[in-house]
């Protein structure tokens, strides 16, 4: 496994709210975009000493970029080279990184800014399609249409991006099976090297949850297995429970999310794993913005210090994640063997030596499996 250091800067605007969305974003809240970049500077500052203690990053490049959000392209093109003046700054060029992926939605990535992000050297690009029908997409409450989507896509081939993400969404309301396989094929008719698919998870505090919409399980399954087979067939690697690959173009961020490896993230709610910590700032645009501006340090919304026990746990959960599943030495294999053996006789998983992997098929059940190791 290699070892990989990764980055994670955490932009929290939006344009507006989507009817499903419960990350943290926050839309209409752009005044505060120039005052965020400033705590975003002070906790880089803080943190790129300890990125000195990790002698390989900077000679050998393990080191991936992650600017995630809300929406980081919506910020202005002065904001954004801003943005990568502080990267560049306080760790290293971007076009050092091993990869360096940037989140997009469709109606605000403008050709402007698709060229900064070129010549910055931003490698990834992920696009949030969600569904190839405008009807839907009216429900889901995002703004782009399918045809905006199209040109944006375009307009990034154009620039020579080479390696493109898709989000796509299962079990929608008022989604059948037909409408949901005909986003996939669109999707996989325009070639990208990577699609994620998430199913519909309704969640406290958003419209739809207002609404009382439910989640179609039922339906979200037979979503994911069409998917799966398709996508298989179209030369995607299912490499993770949600995400498939060309091959070669596994998203090198999340494996090491996965791999339990190490990474820092930087900005409200961004969340940190290293020297055996795990540590997430404030969900609080107001406190994040004070606490930085104050103290010089962000204020937490959690932190512990992992014990023996919690990381082989993590590593177990997190790496059955993967489809090649994980390798446990043997310690944790006869630590955590009751489990496995009655995950293994009601033929949830697949064990072979000291690997073991959940089966394809029941990749659905997932959450339910991974509880057994908690
Ligand atoms: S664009 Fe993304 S982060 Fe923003 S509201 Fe919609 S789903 Fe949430």
């Amino acid at each position: 496994m290699t070892h990989i250091l990764g980055l994670y800067i955490h932009i929290p605007f939006c344009k507006s709210k989507c009817h499903y969305c419960d990350f943290v974003s926050f839309p209409k809240q752009g005044r505060f975009i120039n005052r965020y970049f400033k705590c975003l500077e002070i906790e880089a500052r803080r943190i790129s000493p300890t990125i000195s203690l990790f002698p390989f990053t900077l000679h050998s490049l393990p080191f991936t970029l992650y600017i995630g959000g809300g929406t980081p392209s919506l910020l202005s093109p002065a904001q954004l080279q801003k943005l990568f003046a502080i990267i560049e700054k306080n760790f290293q060029p971007i076009r050092n990184f091993r990869e360096s992926a940037f989140e997009a939605n469709p109606e605000s990535l403008s050709i402007e800014k698709i060229r900064i992000l070129k010549r910055s050297g931003i490698t990834r690009i992920s696009l949030g399609l969600q569904s190839a029908n405008n009807v839907l997409l009216k429900k889901l409450g995002r703004i782009a249409s399918y045809e905006c989507f199209l040109k944006t896509f375009g307009n990034l081939r154009d620039a020579g991006f080479s390696n493109i993400n898709l989000d796509i969404m299962s079990g929608l309301p008022g989604q059948d099976l037909g409408d949901f396989n005909k986003t996939l094929e669109t999707a996989v008719n325009l070639d990208p090297e990577h699609i994620s698919i998430y199913a519909l998870e309704i969640h406290e505090g958003t419209q739809f949850f207002r609404q009382k919409i439910k989640e179609n399980d039922i339906l979200a399954v037979k979503m994911y297995e069409s998917a799966a087979k398709k996508l298989k067939a179209a030369g995607y690697l299912h490499y993770e429970i949600s995400n498939f690959a060309k091959p070669g173009r596994q998203s090198l961020h999340n494996l090491n999310y996965w791999n339990c490896g190490e990474y820092f993230g930087l900005g409200c709610s961004a969340s940190s794993h290293l020297n055996g910590e795990r540590r997430t700032n404030t969900k609080n645009l107001k406190i994040y913005l004070e606490s930085l501006s104050e103290t010089g340090a962000p204020a937490l919304e959690y932190s512990e210090k992992l014990t023996n026990a919690q990381k082989k746990t993590e590593k177990i959960i997190l790496g059955l994640r993967k489809t090649e599943g994980i390798e446990l030495n043997r310690n944790i294999f006869i630590e955590f063997k009751e489990q496995i053996k009655k995950l293994n006789s009601e033929g949830l998983i697949e064990v072979s030596g000291l690997r073991i992997r959940l089966k394809r098929r029941y990749f659905y059940l997932s959450n339910r499996i991974l509880q057994e190791f908690v």
